[in-house]
């Protein structure tokens, strides 16, 4: 089970309680160059994700609190929240494996 804690409302809660929007921080290319967007940029924004095993940047929704996105930075190894964050911040500087405070839990940034 996931413990997320939503950073806009404070609602805290497992997994069924929000919704994983995908990968955090991907950028569109439509928004650098619409007029001379190349087929594979466009390519690598529809269908290419990193998988990492590690730290990741995550969308969330506060599904049944708030219903405002928000971003995390989650460990793919441990499942364990390394940090909550506003969807119009960039991501927090965290080193692998650095302490987090209550293990699935994150901390606002
Ligand atoms: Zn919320």
């Amino acid at each position: 089970m996931l413990l997320i804690s939503c950073p806009v409302c404070g609602v805290e809660g497992d997994e069924t309680e929000f919704r994983y929007g995908g990968a955090a921080h991907i950028e569109r290319p439509a928004s650098l160059d619409p007029e001379n967007i190349s087929d594979e940029a466009q390519r690598d924004y529809l269908f290419i994700r990193k998988n990492p095993c590690g730290l990741h940047f995550e969308r969330w929704v506060c599904a049944r609190g708030c219903g405002k996105w928000f971003h995390a930075a989650r460990d793919t190894m441990t499942l364990e929240f390394k940090a909550f964050y506003a969807i119009t911040d960039q991501p927090p500087k965290l080193a692998e494996g650095a302490p987090a405070g209550p293990k699935g839990r994150g901390g606002r940034t």
